[in-house]
Protein backbone atom coordinates (compact mmCIF):
# COMPACT_ATOMS: atom_id res chain seq x y z
CA UNK A 1 0.00 0.00 0.00
CA UNK A 2 2.72 2.38 0.89
CA UNK A 3 4.32 2.29 -2.42
CA UNK A 4 1.00 2.51 -4.13
CA UNK A 5 0.63 5.62 -2.62
CA UNK A 6 3.93 7.21 -2.92
CA UNK A 7 3.38 5.93 -6.59
CA UNK A 8 -0.23 7.88 -6.59
CA UNK A 9 1.56 11.58 -4.70
CA UNK A 10 4.36 11.67 -7.17
CA UNK A 11 1.37 11.32 -10.24
CA UNK A 12 -0.69 13.93 -8.83
CA UNK A 13 2.16 16.13 -8.52
CA UNK A 14 3.92 15.51 -12.12
CA UNK A 15 0.15 16.20 -13.46
CA UNK A 16 -0.34 19.29 -10.69
CA UNK A 17 3.34 20.72 -12.39
CA UNK A 18 2.42 19.52 -15.96
CA UNK A 19 -0.74 21.53 -16.02
CA UNK A 20 0.83 24.92 -14.09
CA UNK A 21 3.43 24.79 -16.67
CA UNK A 22 1.50 24.56 -19.48
CA UNK A 23 -0.92 26.99 -17.80
CA UNK A 24 2.28 29.42 -17.72
CA UNK A 25 3.30 28.89 -21.26
CA UNK A 26 -0.38 28.98 -22.48
CA UNK A 27 -0.91 32.39 -21.38
CA UNK A 28 2.71 33.26 -22.40
CA UNK A 29 1.27 32.60 -25.93
CA UNK A 30 -1.92 34.75 -25.32
CA UNK A 31 0.21 37.44 -23.89
CA UNK A 32 2.83 37.59 -26.79
CA UNK A 33 -0.10 37.26 -29.29
CA UNK A 34 -2.34 40.61 -27.48
CA UNK A 35 0.94 42.37 -27.18
CA UNK A 36 1.80 42.04 -30.82
CA UNK A 37 1.11 45.54 -32.40
CA UNK A 38 3.38 46.69 -29.25
CA UNK A 39 6.11 44.42 -29.49
CA UNK A 40 6.29 45.14 -33.06
CA UNK A 41 6.32 48.69 -32.65
CA UNK A 42 9.04 48.97 -29.82
CA UNK A 43 11.08 46.55 -32.16
CA UNK A 44 10.99 49.03 -34.49
CA UNK A 45 11.61 51.93 -32.62
CA UNK A 46 13.71 51.01 -29.87
CA UNK A 47 13.71 53.35 -27.40
CA UNK A 48 16.58 55.90 -27.60
CA UNK A 49 16.16 56.73 -31.40
CA UNK A 50 13.47 59.33 -32.26
CA UNK A 51 11.35 58.78 -35.10
CA UNK A 52 12.69 60.40 -38.38
CA UNK A 53 9.99 62.38 -39.71
CA UNK A 54 10.14 63.54 -43.43
CA UNK A 55 10.39 66.74 -43.08
CA UNK A 56 11.84 67.00 -47.07
CA UNK A 57 8.93 69.46 -48.96
CA UNK A 58 9.46 69.50 -52.69
CA UNK A 59 9.16 73.11 -53.74
CA UNK A 60 8.84 73.59 -56.76
CA UNK A 61 11.88 75.21 -58.36
CA UNK A 62 11.32 78.84 -60.04
CA UNK A 63 9.74 79.03 -63.73
CA UNK A 64 12.37 79.07 -65.99
CA UNK A 65 11.83 82.07 -68.23
CA UNK A 66 14.32 82.41 -71.28
CA UNK A 67 16.38 85.38 -70.65
CA UNK A 68 16.85 87.25 -73.54
CA UNK A 69 20.21 87.97 -74.18
CA UNK A 70 21.12 90.85 -76.91
CA UNK A 71 22.92 89.44 -79.83
CA UNK A 72 23.56 91.40 -82.80
CA UNK A 73 22.43 88.50 -85.26
CA UNK A 74 21.38 89.59 -88.77
CA UNK A 75 18.08 89.19 -87.94
CA UNK A 76 17.17 92.93 -88.85
CA UNK A 77 15.66 94.55 -85.68
CA UNK A 78 14.66 96.93 -88.31
CA UNK A 79 13.63 100.53 -88.08
CA UNK A 80 11.68 99.28 -90.92
CA UNK A 81 8.56 97.34 -90.66
CA UNK A 82 8.66 93.28 -91.68
CA UNK A 83 7.21 93.57 -95.27
CA UNK A 84 6.92 90.35 -97.61
CA UNK A 85 9.53 90.87 -100.80
CA UNK A 86 7.78 91.08 -104.28
CA UNK A 87 10.66 91.95 -106.06
CA UNK A 88 10.31 93.02 -109.76
CA UNK A 89 12.40 90.33 -110.91
CA UNK A 90 13.81 89.64 -114.80
CA UNK A 91 13.02 86.85 -116.74
CA UNK A 92 16.56 84.87 -116.61
CA UNK A 93 19.38 86.40 -114.29
CA UNK A 94 22.81 86.88 -115.62
CA UNK A 95 25.58 86.47 -113.47
CA UNK A 96 25.97 89.64 -112.06
CA UNK A 97 29.54 90.97 -113.12
CA UNK A 98 32.47 90.45 -111.08
CA UNK A 99 32.61 91.42 -107.31
CA UNK A 100 35.89 93.15 -107.37
CA UNK A 101 37.26 92.47 -104.08
CA UNK A 102 38.43 95.94 -102.14
CA UNK A 103 42.57 96.34 -102.08
CA UNK A 104 43.48 94.23 -98.40
CA UNK A 105 45.26 97.06 -97.97
CA UNK A 106 43.20 99.54 -96.65
CA UNK A 107 43.03 100.28 -92.94
CA UNK A 108 39.45 101.93 -91.62
CA UNK A 109 39.32 105.75 -91.57
CA UNK A 110 38.29 106.53 -87.87
CA UNK A 111 35.61 108.84 -88.81
CA UNK A 112 34.01 110.24 -92.14
CA UNK A 113 35.75 113.45 -93.84
CA UNK A 114 32.34 115.53 -94.60
CA UNK A 115 32.26 116.77 -97.70
CA UNK A 116 30.09 118.82 -99.61
CA UNK A 117 26.79 117.63 -99.84
CA UNK A 118 24.45 118.45 -102.42
CA UNK A 119 21.18 117.89 -101.29
CA UNK A 120 17.52 118.03 -103.83
CA UNK A 121 15.28 116.70 -102.39
CA UNK A 122 12.29 117.45 -105.08
CA UNK A 123 9.60 115.08 -104.42
CA UNK A 124 7.68 112.85 -101.95
CA UNK A 125 5.81 109.77 -101.72
CA UNK A 126 3.99 108.13 -104.70
CA UNK A 127 1.44 107.09 -101.55
CA UNK A 128 -0.16 108.63 -98.59
CA UNK A 129 1.20 108.57 -95.44
CA UNK A 130 -1.11 106.36 -94.14
CA UNK A 131 -0.65 103.74 -96.68
CA UNK A 132 0.82 100.38 -95.32
CA UNK A 133 4.08 100.51 -96.63
CA UNK A 134 5.67 104.43 -97.15
CA UNK A 135 8.88 103.35 -96.84
CA UNK A 136 10.90 101.68 -99.96
CA UNK A 137 11.71 98.01 -99.55
CA UNK A 138 15.05 97.95 -97.74
CA UNK A 139 15.93 94.74 -99.56
CA UNK A 140 15.81 95.65 -102.54
CA UNK A 141 17.00 99.38 -102.62
CA UNK A 142 18.24 101.02 -106.03
CA UNK A 143 21.29 99.60 -107.31
CA UNK A 144 21.36 96.19 -105.43
CA UNK A 145 20.78 92.33 -106.71
CA UNK A 146 19.63 90.88 -103.41
CA UNK A 147 23.05 89.46 -103.13
CA UNK A 148 22.91 88.19 -107.04
CA UNK A 149 19.36 87.07 -106.93
CA UNK A 150 17.99 89.89 -108.91
CA UNK A 151 18.44 92.29 -111.43
CA UNK A 152 20.10 95.36 -110.26
CA UNK A 153 17.37 97.84 -109.52
CA UNK A 154 16.55 100.24 -111.41
CA UNK A 155 13.96 102.25 -108.68
CA UNK A 156 12.50 101.79 -105.25
CA UNK A 157 9.49 99.35 -104.17
CA UNK A 158 6.59 100.56 -102.26
CA UNK A 159 4.90 97.47 -101.45
CA UNK A 160 1.18 97.95 -101.04
CA UNK A 161 -2.23 96.40 -102.04
CA UNK A 162 -4.24 96.33 -105.45
CA UNK A 163 -5.79 99.60 -105.35
CA UNK A 164 -3.88 101.88 -103.17
CA UNK A 165 -4.10 105.32 -104.31
CA UNK A 166 -0.98 106.66 -105.99
CA UNK A 167 -0.24 110.24 -105.78
CA UNK A 168 1.88 113.05 -107.85
CA UNK A 169 5.60 113.58 -105.93
CA UNK A 170 5.82 117.26 -107.30
CA UNK A 171 3.59 119.21 -109.22
CA UNK A 172 4.64 118.78 -112.77
CA UNK A 173 3.12 117.47 -116.56
CA UNK A 174 2.30 113.88 -117.26
CA UNK A 175 4.40 112.91 -120.39
CA UNK A 176 3.80 109.05 -120.44
CA UNK A 177 1.01 107.09 -119.45
CA UNK A 178 -0.29 103.71 -120.37
CA UNK A 179 0.95 100.51 -121.19
CA UNK A 180 4.71 99.85 -121.52
CA UNK A 181 3.51 96.78 -124.37
CA UNK A 182 4.15 99.97 -126.75
CA UNK A 183 7.37 102.22 -126.92
CA UNK A 184 5.86 105.34 -125.40
CA UNK A 185 8.89 106.77 -123.40
CA UNK A 186 12.42 108.40 -124.29
CA UNK A 187 12.20 112.16 -124.87
CA UNK A 188 10.05 111.94 -127.86
CA UNK A 189 7.73 109.43 -126.41
CA UNK A 190 8.67 106.53 -128.96
CA UNK A 191 11.29 104.57 -126.96
CA UNK A 192 10.93 101.73 -124.22
CA UNK A 193 10.09 102.31 -120.82
CA UNK A 194 11.79 99.26 -119.52
CA UNK A 195 14.77 97.37 -120.36
CA UNK A 196 13.14 95.35 -122.41
CA UNK A 197 9.39 94.31 -123.78
CA UNK A 198 7.71 90.60 -122.77
CA UNK A 199 5.07 89.71 -124.94
CA UNK A 200 1.56 90.46 -123.38
CA UNK A 201 2.79 91.84 -120.50
CA UNK A 202 5.59 95.00 -120.89
CA UNK A 203 8.00 95.32 -118.37
CA UNK A 204 6.34 98.09 -116.10
CA UNK A 205 3.03 97.42 -117.14
CA UNK A 206 0.57 100.23 -116.82
CA UNK A 207 2.92 103.46 -115.88
CA UNK A 208 2.98 106.76 -115.54
CA UNK A 209 5.68 109.08 -116.19
CA UNK A 210 5.44 112.74 -114.44
CA UNK A 211 8.21 115.60 -115.57
CA UNK A 212 8.87 117.85 -112.51
CA UNK A 213 8.27 121.14 -112.98
CA UNK A 214 11.35 122.13 -111.60
CA UNK A 215 14.28 121.38 -113.25
CA UNK A 216 17.46 120.45 -111.66
CA UNK A 217 20.57 122.32 -113.11
CA UNK A 218 18.98 122.68 -116.20
CA UNK A 219 18.38 119.16 -116.58
CA UNK A 220 14.62 117.27 -116.54
CA UNK A 221 13.80 115.70 -113.35
CA UNK A 222 11.22 112.39 -114.30
CA UNK A 223 9.58 110.39 -111.70
CA UNK A 224 7.48 107.05 -112.76
CA UNK A 225 5.65 104.81 -111.71
CA UNK A 226 5.07 101.32 -112.83
CA UNK A 227 3.23 98.22 -112.62
CA UNK A 228 -0.58 100.44 -112.02
CA UNK A 229 -3.71 98.73 -111.67
CA UNK A 230 -5.59 101.93 -112.94
CA UNK A 231 -4.05 105.13 -114.53
CA UNK A 232 -6.25 107.67 -114.33
CA UNK A 233 -4.05 110.45 -116.31
CA UNK A 234 -3.26 110.52 -120.01
CA UNK A 235 0.08 112.24 -120.86
CA UNK A 236 -0.13 115.79 -121.22
CA UNK A 237 -2.10 116.32 -117.97
CA UNK A 238 -0.74 118.90 -115.39
CA UNK A 239 -0.72 117.42 -112.22
CA UNK A 240 0.32 119.40 -108.58
CA UNK A 241 1.65 117.25 -105.75
CA UNK A 242 -0.67 115.33 -104.08
CA UNK A 243 -3.07 114.97 -107.40
CA UNK A 244 -4.48 111.09 -107.28
CA UNK A 245 -3.03 109.73 -110.64
CA UNK A 246 -3.74 105.62 -110.39
CA UNK A 247 -3.60 102.68 -108.60
CA UNK A 248 -0.98 100.48 -107.29
CA UNK A 249 -1.67 96.78 -109.29
CA UNK A 250 0.78 94.10 -110.69
CA UNK A 251 0.94 94.41 -113.52
CA UNK A 252 3.98 93.60 -115.99
CA UNK A 253 6.06 91.43 -114.86
CA UNK A 254 5.98 92.55 -111.01
CA UNK A 255 5.08 89.26 -108.85
CA UNK A 256 3.11 90.94 -106.62
CA UNK A 257 1.23 94.58 -106.13
CA UNK A 258 3.63 97.79 -105.11
CA UNK A 259 4.83 100.63 -107.20
CA UNK A 260 8.15 100.54 -108.49
CA UNK A 261 9.18 104.13 -108.48
CA UNK A 262 12.03 105.86 -109.99
CA UNK A 263 13.65 109.16 -110.83
CA UNK A 264 14.86 109.77 -114.06
CA UNK A 265 17.27 112.66 -114.81
CA UNK A 266 17.97 114.42 -117.98
CA UNK A 267 16.24 111.55 -120.55
CA UNK A 268 12.69 109.76 -119.97
CA UNK A 269 14.49 106.02 -120.66
CA UNK A 270 15.98 103.42 -118.61
CA UNK A 271 19.92 104.50 -118.47
CA UNK A 272 19.00 107.54 -117.13
CA UNK A 273 17.84 106.40 -113.66
CA UNK A 274 18.60 108.15 -110.43
CA UNK A 275 18.79 106.28 -106.67
CA UNK A 276 15.38 108.06 -106.03
CA UNK A 277 16.04 108.39 -101.98
CA UNK A 278 18.50 111.29 -102.80
CA UNK A 279 15.37 112.54 -104.27
CA UNK A 280 12.60 111.90 -101.91
CA UNK A 281 12.27 114.35 -99.07
CA UNK A 282 13.05 111.82 -95.76
CA UNK A 283 9.60 111.38 -93.87
CA UNK A 284 9.79 113.80 -90.49
CA UNK A 285 12.11 113.14 -87.93
CA UNK A 286 14.24 111.23 -90.73
CA UNK A 287 17.16 111.42 -92.18
CA UNK A 288 18.78 109.66 -95.18
CA UNK A 289 22.36 108.84 -96.05
CA UNK A 290 24.37 108.58 -98.93
CA UNK A 291 27.84 106.32 -99.02
CA UNK A 292 31.03 105.71 -101.55
CA UNK A 293 32.92 102.71 -100.80
CA UNK A 294 35.78 102.94 -102.69
CA UNK A 295 39.07 101.31 -103.23
CA UNK A 296 42.59 103.31 -102.73
CA UNK A 297 42.21 104.56 -106.65
CA UNK A 298 39.17 105.85 -105.57
CA UNK A 299 36.79 103.75 -107.95
CA UNK A 300 33.63 102.60 -106.61
CA UNK A 301 33.58 98.96 -105.49
CA UNK A 302 30.45 97.28 -107.04
CA UNK A 303 28.28 94.65 -104.54
CA UNK A 304 30.10 94.74 -101.59
CA UNK A 305 27.94 94.04 -98.72
CA UNK A 306 27.20 97.27 -96.15
CA UNK A 307 26.05 97.35 -92.64
CA UNK A 308 24.15 99.55 -90.63
CA UNK A 309 24.68 99.44 -86.75
CA UNK A 310 22.94 101.63 -84.31
CA UNK A 311 26.04 103.19 -82.14
CA UNK A 312 25.52 100.51 -79.37
CA UNK A 313 26.39 98.05 -82.40
CA UNK A 314 23.15 97.01 -82.56
CA UNK A 315 22.75 95.47 -86.08
CA UNK A 316 19.97 97.17 -88.12
CA UNK A 317 19.90 95.91 -91.55
CA UNK A 318 22.07 95.25 -94.49
CA UNK A 319 22.31 96.78 -98.17
CA UNK A 320 24.69 96.65 -101.13
CA UNK A 321 26.98 98.88 -103.10
CA UNK A 322 25.11 99.36 -106.67
CA UNK A 323 26.15 96.20 -108.78
CA UNK A 324 26.44 96.27 -112.70
CA UNK A 325 24.76 93.88 -114.68
CA UNK A 326 23.32 93.25 -118.75
CA UNK A 327 21.43 96.44 -118.65
CA UNK A 328 22.19 99.90 -118.85
CA UNK A 329 24.10 100.77 -115.53
CA UNK A 330 22.26 102.60 -112.51
CA UNK A 331 24.04 105.61 -111.80
CA UNK A 332 25.27 107.89 -109.24
CA UNK A 333 24.47 111.58 -108.40
CA UNK A 334 26.40 113.52 -110.20
CA UNK A 335 28.21 115.88 -107.46
CA UNK A 336 27.49 112.79 -104.56
CA UNK A 337 29.23 109.96 -106.92
CA UNK A 338 27.79 107.61 -104.25
CA UNK A 339 27.07 103.61 -104.55
CA UNK A 340 24.85 102.86 -101.86
CA UNK A 341 22.11 105.27 -100.35
CA UNK A 342 19.78 104.37 -97.13
CA UNK A 343 16.59 106.65 -96.76
CA UNK A 344 14.34 107.50 -93.44
CA UNK A 345 16.93 106.28 -90.87
CA UNK A 346 15.61 108.22 -87.43
CA UNK A 347 17.81 110.91 -86.85
CA UNK A 348 20.91 109.95 -84.80
CA UNK A 349 24.08 108.29 -85.14
CA UNK A 350 25.31 104.92 -86.72
CA UNK A 351 27.93 103.00 -87.58
CA UNK A 352 28.56 101.77 -91.17
CA UNK A 353 30.69 98.49 -91.65
CA UNK A 354 31.95 97.16 -94.81
CA UNK A 355 31.03 93.43 -94.81
CA UNK A 356 33.86 91.45 -94.00
CA UNK A 357 36.51 94.68 -93.79
CA UNK A 358 37.53 96.53 -90.97
CA UNK A 359 36.29 99.51 -92.07
CA UNK A 360 33.86 101.25 -89.78
CA UNK A 361 32.62 104.87 -90.37
CA UNK A 362 30.43 106.55 -87.49
CA UNK A 363 27.73 109.17 -89.12
CA UNK A 364 25.01 111.30 -87.57
CA UNK A 365 21.90 111.68 -89.26
CA UNK A 366 19.48 114.51 -89.16
CA UNK A 367 16.40 115.53 -89.68
CA UNK A 368 15.46 116.44 -93.38
CA UNK A 369 18.78 116.01 -93.92
CA UNK A 370 21.18 114.41 -96.17
CA UNK A 371 24.31 112.58 -94.77
CA UNK A 372 27.56 111.59 -96.88
CA UNK A 373 29.86 108.83 -95.51
CA UNK A 374 33.07 108.00 -97.37
CA UNK A 375 34.46 104.65 -96.84
CA UNK A 376 38.10 103.10 -97.85
CA UNK A 377 39.29 105.07 -101.03
CA UNK A 378 43.36 106.73 -100.32
ZN1 LIG B 1 11.16 97.65 -108.79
Amino acid sequence: MVSNDRILRQLLLAVGGGCLLGCVLASCVVSLFLMQPAILTALANPVGIRTRTPTITWTPTETHTPTATATATLTPTSIFPTRVRTATPAPSVTATSSTPKPKPSETAPPTSTPRPVVQHFLVGRPVAPNAKMIFPDPTYLYGTTEKGDLDVHHGEEFENPIGTSLYAVADGTVVTAGSDMQRICGNDGKGMCGPYITAGKGFYGNLVVIRLAQDYNGVPVFALYGHMNKVFVTAGTAVKKGDLIGEIGMSGIALGPHVHFEIRLGVNDYSHTRNPILWMTPLPGHGSLAGRYTDTEGNLIRGALVDIYRTDNTFLFETETYGRDRWPAVNSDDQLKENFAIGDLPAGDYVVRIAGQPFAVRVSIERGKLSLVEIGGS
